[in-house]
């Protein structure tokens, strides 16, 4: 029987395997969009892991959230699968708009984090053509990604902040599609926040919506990422912690 293939990638004594992180909650008792669960299903995903199933039915609801969970546990398909939901609900989109507004961005500490959220994305997103993701995490020449995300169609934006923060100043129309941010997500806050992106993060806070729902998924919670909290979420958000303690 072919399950979780995902898992089975890697070696047994891994510390990062989910498999222990599963939950007794399947992904289809959630309300779930088909074309999701098709997307999962193919993924190998058929039961949530702790963090996924403690934390999707609140961010479903759209309020904002702090999660601690540990690393492996499956924090990103816990934001991503949410958010793509929140998609599937908005409204459909003027064909005419000149520049696509971007209805979910996630932020990442690292260009390899932010590679490795878009390939998830891209699992979850197999059944939903007309939902798109993409990455802006440097490396290359601005000018390409600026091509890049002319010629691709994309809701869903992965990106390190401080190329961000380059689009935002430099490429024609970035700044208006950032006016249709839905969905926030800060993943492994605590890493963004060690490696100096505090200012950065304000700064994409102040560019998007006041109006949307954060999602802070972290580690750990020092007070860094405390003090993140109070300017990014809002005051009746809720805190979901999934780390067992001594
Ligand atoms: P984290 O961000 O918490 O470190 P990841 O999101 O990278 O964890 O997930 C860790 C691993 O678990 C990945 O290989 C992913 O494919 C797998 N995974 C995530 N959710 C599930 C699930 N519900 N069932 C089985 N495997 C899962
Ligand atoms: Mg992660």
């Amino acid at each position: 029987i072919l399950k979780k293939a995902s898992v089975t990638q890697l070696p047994p004594s891994s510390p990062g395997r989910s498999d222990s992180y599963l939950s007794e909650s399947r992904f289809d008792q959630c309300s779930i969009s088909a074309k999701s669960l098709k997307g999962l299903k193919d993924a190998g995903y058929e039961k949530m892991t702790m963090v996924q199933e403690a934390t999707l039915p609140v961010i479903l609801k759209g309020k904002d959230v702090l999660a601690k969970a540990k690393t492996g546990s499956g924090k990103t398909v816990a934001f991503l699968l949410p958010a793509i939901e929140a998609i599937v609900k908005s409204p459909p989109i003027a064909h005419d708009q000149k520049h696509s507004p971007i209805l979910v961005l996630v932020l990442c500490p690292t260009r390899e984090l932010a590679s490795q959220v878009a390939s998830e994305a891209s699992k979850l997103l197999k059944y939903h053509p007309s939902i798109g993701a993409q990455v802006v995490i440097g490396g290359i020449k601005i000018a390409q990604e600026q091509k890049q995300m002319r010629k691709n169609s994309f809701q869903i934006l992965v990106a390190t902040p401080g190329r961000l923060i380059d689009h935002l100043q430099n490429s024609a129309g970035f700044a208006t599609r950032l006016k249709g941010v839905q969905v926030l997500v800060l993943d492994e806050a605590d890493r963004l926040l060690d490696m100096g992106f505090r200012k950065d993060i304000e700064k994409i806070i102040s560019a998007v919506p006041i109006q949307h729902q954060t999602l802070l998924f972290s580690a750990t919670i020092p007070d860094e990422v405390h003090k993140i909290c109070d300017v990014a979420l809002k005051r009746d958000h809720e805190y979901i912690n999934t780390v067992q303690e001594g």
